[in-house]
This record gives structure tokens, C-alpha cells and sequence, in this order.
């Protein structure tokens, strides 16, 4: 086993900081990774916060995280040393069961492994992120990276990307789809990057007008300020798909009014209650609520290999992990643009 440093919350009231955690030895299935980069996740801060009221502390947060191979097992063939990785939020599941064996790994049924607070397997206790110096991970959990991209830029693809990637290739968006993404911060900006990389027309959909220029930059062909009524009304009953990134539980009335006969708004963001939605607003229209969890490892790998050829990264703020803290309060107050990015040269200088 092997000690390194880190950066964990102990509780929820408590800032993050310095940490020692232990790594298990590298085995044969493993692949050992000296992380590079982590981004900061929304759902980073939910866990230390104790948001879903399931956190273990110390929670040590962190699943966008990039790397280099530093050691592989005696079985692992696809990666080598040096090669540039990644790892989401996923390390583990069974294998076994009817969703494993189709691929969406994220629903195992007998409990998939998350990157941190999950039960650790092979140590006992729970599993600790990407906010540290390095990390063992079963080969079948770790990801190529495409060597064209910004391996900095990258790290937030390997949750954010992945999680707006999933349900716009599930619920098939093509080419001309009127397509809202709502919510402009880490997981809204890549929705709109993919929708306009999958031939949509975008719409951002904020509440904030200051973010329409950046919208635009990013692809959105229009946006949609959700706090003027007459523009919701303008748009009322166009949209052929939503994806909704909102954080915490809201009114999801105004939203699907925006739905077109027969079409759907997928929830992401929201783990908690949601206030009542009017059953006339789905009735009228034979409209479809539903929720999406990440993607499974292979989809994870499409996402990536996709970015690649159509050079999709996200917009980053750097920062060292001695300013996570500021980070966290930023995120909590809607401005990032639109991901921070942790250098991990500051953990491992420090
Ligand atoms: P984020 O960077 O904080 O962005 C959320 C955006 O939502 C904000 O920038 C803001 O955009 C908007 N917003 C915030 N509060 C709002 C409110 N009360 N009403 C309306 N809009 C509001 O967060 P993120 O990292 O993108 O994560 C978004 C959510 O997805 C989090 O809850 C996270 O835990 C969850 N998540 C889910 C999955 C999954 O697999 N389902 C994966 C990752 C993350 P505007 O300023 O544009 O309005
Ligand atoms: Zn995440």
C-alpha cells in the first residue's frame, strides 16, 4: 500500500483540506495513474455538503480525472506506461448482472462502484477521488484520451461530457432537432457544444442573460431567458428535445411547456424532490419526462473518441487545489466559465 496526498472535506460544514489517504498496491487487473488534472464537478460540492444525505466523510471529491499510466498489472494489455488516461465515476461494477452486460455499467444492479464514496472493495472503507496525487483503477474503468486534445481541457469530458453526450445520443438528436439545453455551467456548456456538434439547432436555455454572448460562442444559435415570460411564450410548445442541467429541485411546469407533441425533457441535475409538475403539462401533448446517470464504459469511450475527431473540449478555469475552496463558493453562486480545472502539480508541490 501506498500513502499520498490529498484534499478532503471531514464534514459538511467543513472546508476541504490537505489529506493522507492510502492506495492499494497495484494488481494485475490495475492500472496505477499519476493525476494530472481533476475538474470540479457541481456534484463535487453536493457530496461534501452532504446535498443527497448519503456522504462518508472524509469524502475526498474528484471524478474528471486525467493522468498518465504510470504502472500496469501483469494482465492489463490495452494500456502502457505513459499512455494518457482517464477516469470518470465509475471504478467498478459486477459484471454480471442484465445492465453490466449491457454496457450502462452506471446502473449495475448489485451496486456499481462510484470513483469516491462508494464502498472500497479491496481496502474496506469507501473510495476517494480524483483530488489527489494518484489512483489504482481496474483496466476495464479506465479511458483512452485522444492525444489531440488538451488533456486539461479534457478532464471535465470524463463526467460533464459524458452525462450531456448520453441522453442526446439515447433520445437520438439529429441534424435540424430544435434541441434546449437548460442551465449554462460545467454540464450545460458541453451540452450545447454536443447538440451543435450533432447538427441541432441550440437554444440556451438560462437564467442568467449575462452568459447569452458566451452561449452563443459556444454554439447556441439562440438563447432563451427563462425568467422572461414573453420569450417562454414565444417559444412555447418548438422544442423537439430539452436536457435539464438545474442543480437543485424547481418548477419544471415553464420548462415543459416549451415541449413539442411527443417530445422529451431529460432531467440530469436535480437529485432530489422536484416541485409538482401539472399532469396536464405532459397530458396535453403526450410529452415524456426522464432522468439520465452518466453513461456506461463503452459509451464513455464513444464520447471521447467523438470529441477527438470533432475536437470538443470544455472552456476551463484553472486553478490550484490551495483555491478549491473559492472554487466551491463560486460554483455554489452559478459563475465558473463554465469549468474549473485543478492543476495537480499544486497538490504534489505542496
Ligand atoms: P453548475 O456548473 O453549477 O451549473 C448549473 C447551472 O444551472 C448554473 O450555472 C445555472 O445556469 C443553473 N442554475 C443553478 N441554480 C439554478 C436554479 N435555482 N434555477 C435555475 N437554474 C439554475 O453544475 P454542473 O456541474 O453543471 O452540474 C449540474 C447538476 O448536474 C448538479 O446537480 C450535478 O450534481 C448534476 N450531475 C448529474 C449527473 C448525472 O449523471 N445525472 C452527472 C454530473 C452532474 P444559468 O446561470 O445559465 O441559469
Ligand atoms: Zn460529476
Amino acid at each position: 500500500m501506498m500513502k499520498i496526498k490529498a484534499y478532503a472535506a471531514a464534514s459538511k460544514e467543513a472546508d476541504l483540506k490537505p489529506f493522507e489517504l492510502e492506495r492499494r498496491d497495484t494488481l494485475d487487473d490495475d492500472v496505477k495513474i499519476d493525476i494530472l488534472f481533476c475538474g470540479v464537478c457541481h456534484s463535487d460540492l453536493h457530496q461534501v455538503r452532504n446535498d443527497w444525505k448519503n456522504s462518508v466523510y472524509p469524502v475526498v471529491p474528484g471524478h474528471e480525472i486525467i493522468g498518465k499510466v504510470m504502472e500496469v498489472g501483469k494482465n492489463v494489455s490495452k494500456f502502457k506506461t505513459g499512455d494518457l488516461v482517464g477516469v470518470g465515476c465509475l471504478v467498478d461494477s459486477c459484471h454480471t448482472c442484465s445492465a453490466c452486460k449491457d454496457d450502462l455499467e452506471q446502473f449495475c444492479e448489485n451496486g456499481a462502484t462510484f470513483t469516491y464514496n462508494s464502498k472500497d472493495k479491496h481496502l474496506g472503507g469507501h473510495t476517494f477521488g480524483g483530488y489527489s496525487e494518484s489512483i489504482i483503477v481496474d483496466q476495464q474503468f479506465v479511458l483512452k484520451v485522444p492525444e489531440n486534445l488538451d488533456a486539461k481541457a479534457a478532464a471535465p469530458l470524463l463526467c460533464a461530457g459524458i452525462t450531456t453526450y448520453s441522453p442526446l445520443a439515447h433520445w437520438g438528436v439529429k441534424k435540424g432537432d430544435k434541441v434546449g439545453v437548460i442551465g449554462l455551467g460545467g454540464l450545460g456548456h458541453m451540452g450545447v457544444k454536443f447538440a451543435h456538434a450533432m447538427g441541432a439547432h441550440t437554444v440556451m436555455i438560462t437564467t442568467s442573460p449575462s452568459k447569452s454572448e458566451d452561449a452563443k460562442a459556444l454554439g447556441a444559435d439562440e438563447v432563451l431567458i427563462s425568467k422572461d415570460e414573453d420569450q417562454m411564450k414565444k417559444h412555447a410548445g418548438s422544442f423537439d428535445f430539452l436536457l435539464n442541467t438545474i442543480p437543485v429541485g424547481h418548477d419544471m411546469n415553464p420548462y415543459a411547456n416549451l415541449l413539442k407533441r411527443d417530445a422529451t425533457m431529460v432531467i440530469v441535475g436535480a437529485v432530489e424532490p422536484l416541485d409538482p409538475l401539472h399532469g396536464g403539462s405532459l397530458i396535453m401533448g403526450r410529452k415524456s419526462i426522464a432522468g439520465s446517470l452518466i453513461g456506461g464504459i463503452k459509451e464513455t469511450q464513444e464520447m471521447l473518441d467523438f470529441c477527438g475527431e470533432h475536437n470538443v473540449v470544455s472552456d476551463i478555469e484553472m486553478i490550484d487545489i490551495q483555491n478549491i475552496n473559492d472554487a466551491y463558493d463560486r460554483l455554489q453562486k452559478s459563475d465558473v466559465k463554465y469549468r474549473f480545472v485543478i492543476d495537480m502539480k499544486s497538490l504534489k508541490e505542496s
